[in-house]
């Protein structure tokens, strides 16, 4: 069997950073919790783990000198918290994310109505979120939830996307929302990683010599799920965390498979994957 690659997959710029550092930093001797996962990847969590950095789900349960901020970023009000218990902070917030919290916060100075499209219970959108006054922003991902509010009573709105999603498939709820709003604007939010990562991955889809596509990608990253959604509407698709979930049964007959993989699934899982397939 033959392997194609997409010509896009796998870790984006902001995730190796934040990986790099973490690395870093438990080289060097230091000791400290990470606040979620560092990125939404089950294996990485683990190699952090063993390097003795390790994953803790609120600031009150880090008994370590250290927190780190995940590359979705967090509320800005965690930061002063995390120093006001004595913690010092290691932040690998993505630059993109940043780029999200500033101008969001220039846009509600300005007399924006917030838009955030994405899912309200995505790290990153807390993070935007979590610290505003309720009445100054919506969280929106459905038709129905872009028509259930009143758009008309905020004279400006600015839409911002969550930086992973696929601005293609919201853009019914966006039109939405267009439609019973007097003055609407688009921040260009979409991470250039994720979209290339998708092109490819549809690129991949419509290979006329592919039979099966292997995603490869943690299980709760939504950007994975999302290149597993855009195989499927054209091949045979399965996704994996790693090795050890294949099917030697979904290659029968195949004699070609492509590969692709989400923004947080580390190089070596990858080479892996490919090792196994190749044993079938
Ligand atoms: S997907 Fe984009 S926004 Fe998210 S961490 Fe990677 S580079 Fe940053």
């Amino acid at each position: 069997m033959k392997v194609k690659r997409a010509e896009k997959y796998g870790f984006c710029s902001g995730v190796r950073i934040a990986d790099l550092k973490v690395k870093r930093f438990a080289a060097g001797g230091g000791r400290g919790a990470i606040l979620g996962q560092v990125v939404h990847n089950e294996r990485v969590v683990e190699d952090m783990e063993r390097l003795g950095v390790r994953t803790v789900e609120e600031i009150a349960a880090v008994a370590e000198p250290t927190i780190v901020f995940s590359a979705h970023g967090v509320p800005p009000s965690f930061h002063e918290r995390a120093k006001s218990v004595g913690l010092k902070v290691l932040d690998t917030t993505c630059k993109f994310v940043y780029d999200i919290h500033r101008e969001s916060k220039e846009a509600l100075a300005a007399g924006y109505h917030l838009v955030f499209i994405g899912d309200p219970k995505h790290r990153e959108v807390i993070g935007y979120t979590n610290d505003l006054d309720p009445s100054t922003y919506h969280i929106v991902s459905t038709i129905e939830g872009a028509s259930g509010v009143d758009w008309s009573m905020y004279p400006k709105l600015k839409i911002f996307y969550q930086t992973t999603l696929n601005a293609e498939e919201f853009e019914d709820v966006v039109r939405a929302i267009e439609k019973r709003s007097a003055s609407i604007e688009r921040a260009d939010t979409i991470c250039y990683a994720t979209k290339e990562n998708q092109d490819a991955a549809r690129v991949l889809a419509l290979d006329p010599e592919i039979d099966v596509i292997i995603i490869i990608g943690g299980k709760k990253s939504a950007n994975t799920k999302h290149l597993w959604e855009i195989c499927r509407e054209r091949k045979r698709s399965y996704l994996v965390q790693g090795a050890d979930d294949l099917d030697p049964g979904w290659f029968e007959g195949a004699e070609v498979v492509g590969v692709t993989a989400g923004s947080s699934t580390p190089d070596y899982v990858i080479d892996e994957v490919e090792q196994r397939i190749a044993t079938f």
